[in-house]
């Protein structure tokens, strides 16, 4: 799950890591109240779940209350890549002397956390990284030893920060976002730019922070944060309904029992030249009740033109599912095309139910090539 930057800036500010000062508006009324409130100059920031804000017109200085309001007026309702701008943080502004960059990110190929640090912040880091990769100090954390303050330095050094003060300051700050990255079960911290002001304070002025959904049930705070009115729909939909839905771009409906036999159903539709409309695991069972709901999300999406059903029947056996199949059809109306592909314990008496059974719409394959290129046809 991704949070908003002023959600991060307070997971942030509770581990320690210094922030600025910021109000919440979703009106140019509250903004300016924000604005009143704080005092001074203040940044206009749009929360929205994408990066890129600044250069998309989505940030704004405001020298005060009335500024701060027409600046809102313009900011609110503003499409970011995509993203429509329903809330603002209104924060104190800085003054910038210097933009850095530090992350923390959970490296999967190789099973650690990942420190970058970079003293060519504000930027996209993947630019630093094309153009200057010897400026970009990366670092794993070894999970077993936890986080030791000669990672710190080695960053803080190998990045070239000369001044003491700025050093110390960093240094913190790494070993802060190392706690904050295990206690709240992060994927990503990310301070782009964590600045030094003209006084030499170090602080972090944006927070990219996405938190694995897999731990949410242990943290009711972050999960309360969520925004279900930016969620895709679909997704959303599949959430309540607990089934496992991925969106994708294509046009073949893909369901099949098992993450792994999914992710192979989606290989294969594209070997035999289709596109994939979604990734959606049934799970182990195929009981009707399993099967509507992720039927119902999937036809949800009006680029599907056809249905590709996958199911290798291990302890599930294929004549359950036949016929889960079979009372999920004539609980829903579908008119879609539907291929199924049916192998494994008790295939032969499955594909025998559902040949005596089924509507028109759907039709048997025995393989999943020939499953998956007629599937591909019927949706072209
Ligand atoms: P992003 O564009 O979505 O990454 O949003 P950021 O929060 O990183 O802001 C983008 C840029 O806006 C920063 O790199 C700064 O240059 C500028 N900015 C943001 N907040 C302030 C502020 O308080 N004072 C000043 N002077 N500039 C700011
Ligand atoms: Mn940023």
């Amino acid at each position: 799950m991704d949070l908003y930057e002023h959600q991060g800036k307070e997971l942030f500010r509770q581990a320690g890591i210094p922030v600025s000062e910021g109000r919440l508006a979703t009106s140019p009324a509250e903004a300016r109240e924000a604005a009143e409130a704080l005092g001074g100059p203040v940044v206009v920031k749009a929360q929205v779940l994408t990066g890129g804000r600044g250069k998309a017109g989505g940030i704004k200085l405001a020298a005060g209350p009335d500024e701060a309001e027409a600046r809102a007026e313009e900011i609110l309702g503003l499409d970011i890549r995509g993203h429509v701008v329903r809330k603002l943080w209104i924060e104190r502004a800085s003054d910038i002397e210097k933009e850095y960059y530090l992350s923390l990110t959970f490296d999967r190929s190789a099973k650690r956390a990942l420190y970058m640090f970079t003293t060519q912040g504000g930027v996209e880091i993947e630019q630093v990284a094309e153009e200057s990769p010897d400026a970009l100090v990366r670092l794993h954390v070894d999970p077993l030893e936890g986080f030791r303050p000669w990672q710190a330095r080695r960053l803080v050094y190998g990045g070239g920060v000369t001044d003491p003060s700025e050093q110390k300051q960093i240094a913190a700050i790494v070993e802060r976002l190392y706690d904050a990255f295990v206690r709240f079960d992060a994927m990503l911290c990310e301070i782009n730019p964590l600045i030094v002001t003209p006084d030499g304070e170090v602080k972090a002025l944006d927070s990219k922070f996405t938190v694995d959904d897999n731990a949410l049930y242990r943290h009711p705070q972050i999960a309360e944060m969520r925004d279900v009115a930016a969620d895709d729909p679909l997704e959303s939909l599949a959430r309540e309904k607990q089934v496992t839905y991925v969106k994708l771009d294509g046009e073949v409906g893909v369901l099949g029992n098992g993450a792994g036999l999914t992710m192979s159903t989606v290989d294969v539709v594209t070997f035999a030249g289709g596109r994939p409309a979604n990734f959606c695991d049934l799970g182990g069972g195929g009981d009707a009740q399993g099967v509507v709901d992720a039927l119902s999300v999937i036809t949800r999406d009006p680029q599907v033109k056809a249905i590709f059903f996958n199911i290798f029947g291990g302890i599930t056996r294929c004549d359950e599912v036949a016929r889960g199949i079979l009372q999920a059809l004539s609980e829903m109306s579908l008119e879609l095309p539907i291929v199924v592909r049916l192998d494994g314990t008790n295939a032969e008496e499955g594909r025998r139910i559902l040949a005596e059974a089924a509507p028109p719409n759907l039709s048997v394959s025995p393989t999943m090539l020939e499953a998956a290129k007629r599937a591909v046809e019927l949706a072209a």
